[in-house]
C-alpha cells in the first residue's frame, strides 16, 4: 500500500514537473516575441541626491504577456538569459533608453540614465560594437548612460568581460555595481575594473536604522566607497529614517519608492514638470 501510495507520489510530482517544464515552454515562446508585438516598456525610476534633486533614472524592463498580463523581470529576466533572449530584448532596452534620454532632455529634464545589463549580455561579442552603433544612432552621448552589473560578472574574471568593459569605459560609458553588498566578500575586481559607483542592495537598506549589523556594513561600504572615488546610490529607500540615515551618513544618491516608484517615460515628464512648478507638490502626484 504504502509503495503504491509512493508511486502515485511520483507519478503527481512528475505530472505536476511537466505542467511546470510545459508552462515554461510557452512563457519562453511569448517572450522570444514580446519585443515584435510591442509588448515590452520600459519604466524610468528617478534617482535624486540628498537635497532630492533629480540626479539620473534607472529603466527598468516591463512586460505585458499578451498584451495583458504584467510578467514580473523577475521572472522573464532569468528566462531572458538562460536562453539568450536578453541579447536582442537587451539591445531594444538600450535603444528605448537612448530615445528616452532625448525625450527628457527636450523637455529640459536632461540626466544621465542607468540601464541594466546582464553577464549574457555583456558576454556577447557583439556588445561593444552594439552600444556603439545604438550611441551613434540615436546621438545619445556615451556619458549620459551608466551600465549596470551585476558582482557575479566581475568575480568571475572573464577575459571578454574585461576587454569589453575597457572598451565601453574609454569611450565614455560609465559603470555601476548592482546590488552590492550581498554577493561576494573578494572585493579586488573593485579596483581593477573602471568603475564608476556602487548602488548598495535593498537588503541592507532595509535594515536601516535599527539593525546594528546593516548600519555597520552601510557605513563600511560608504568608507570604502569613498577611498576608492566611487559614487553611492542607496537603492530601494522605503521610509524617511533610512532616507535620514543616509544623508546624515554622506551617502550622495538615493532611489527608491520613497522618492518615486518606477513610471512610465510620459508620466516622469509630467511629474518633473510639476516639481520644477511646485517643488513641494511631489506627494500629490500620482504614482
Ligand atoms: P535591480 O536592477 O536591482 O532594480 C531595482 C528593483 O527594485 C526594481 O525591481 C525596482 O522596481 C525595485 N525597487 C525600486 N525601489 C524600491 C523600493 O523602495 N522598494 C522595493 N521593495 N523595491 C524597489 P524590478 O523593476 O522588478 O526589477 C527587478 C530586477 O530585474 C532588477 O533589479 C534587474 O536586476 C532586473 N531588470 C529589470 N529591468 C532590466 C533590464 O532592462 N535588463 C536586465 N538585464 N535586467 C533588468
Ligand atoms: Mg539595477
Ligand atoms: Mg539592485
Ligand atoms: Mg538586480
Amino acid at each position: 500500500q504504502a509503495k503504491a501510495a509512493g508511486r502515485n507520489g511520483i507519478a503527481l510530482f512528475e505530472s505536476a514537473m511537466l505542467v511546470a517544464a510545459e508552462e515554461a515552454l510557452t512563457l519562453e515562446r511569448d517572450l522570444a516575441t514580446a519585443v515584435e508585438r510591442g509588448e515590452l516598456a520600459l519604466h524610468l525610476q528617478l534617482q535624486v541626491d540628498s537635497d532630492e534633486r533629480p540626479v539620473g533614472a534607472e529603466a527598468l524592463l516591463r512586460w505585458r504577456r499578451g498584451g495583458v498580463t504584467p510578467v514580473g523581470p523577475d521572472v522573464f529576466i532569468p528566462l531572458a538569459e538562460s536562453t539568450g533572449l536578453i541579447v536582442p530584448i537587451g539591445a531594444w532596452v538600450l535603444r528605448e533608453a537612448c530615445l528616452a534620454w532625448h525625450e527628457l532632455a527636450l523637455a529640459g529634464h536632461a540626466m544621465p540614465l542607468s540601464i541594466n545589463v546582464s553577464p549574457r549580455q555583456f558576454g556577447d561579442p557583439g556588445f561593444v560594437a552594439g552600444v556603439r552603433a545604438t550611441l551613434l544612432e540615436t546621438g545619445v552621448s556615451p556619458h549620459d548612460i551608466m551600465l549596470e552589473v551585476t558582482e557575479g560578472l566581475l568575480v568571475d574574471d572573464l577575459e571578454q568581460t574585461a576587454v569589453n568593459m575597457r572598451e565601453l569605459a574609454a569611450l565614455g560609458v560609465r559603470f555601476s555595481i548592482d546590488d552590492f553588498g550581498t554577493g561576494y566578500s573578494n572585493l579586488a575586481y573593485l579596483s581593477k575594473m573602471p568603475l564608476h559607483e556602487l548602488k548598495i542592495d535593498r537588503s541592507l537598506i532595509s535594515g536601516l536604522p535599527g539593525d546594528a549589523n546593516a548600519v555597520a556594513i552601510v557605513h563600511s561600504i560608504l568608507a570604502m566607497a569613498s577611498h576608492l572615488g566611487l559614487r553611492v546610490m542607496a537603492e530601494g529607500i522605503e521610509t524617511a529614517a533610512q532616507a535620514r540615515f543616509l544623508a546624515s551618513h554622506g551617502a550622495p544618491c538615493m532611489q527608491g519608492y520613497l522618492f518615486c516608484r518606477p513610471m512610465s517615460v510620459a508620466q516622469l515628464l509630467s511629474l518633473l514638470d510639476a516639481r520644477l512648478e511646485a517643488p513641494e507638490s511631489l506627494e500629490a502626484l500620482p504614482a
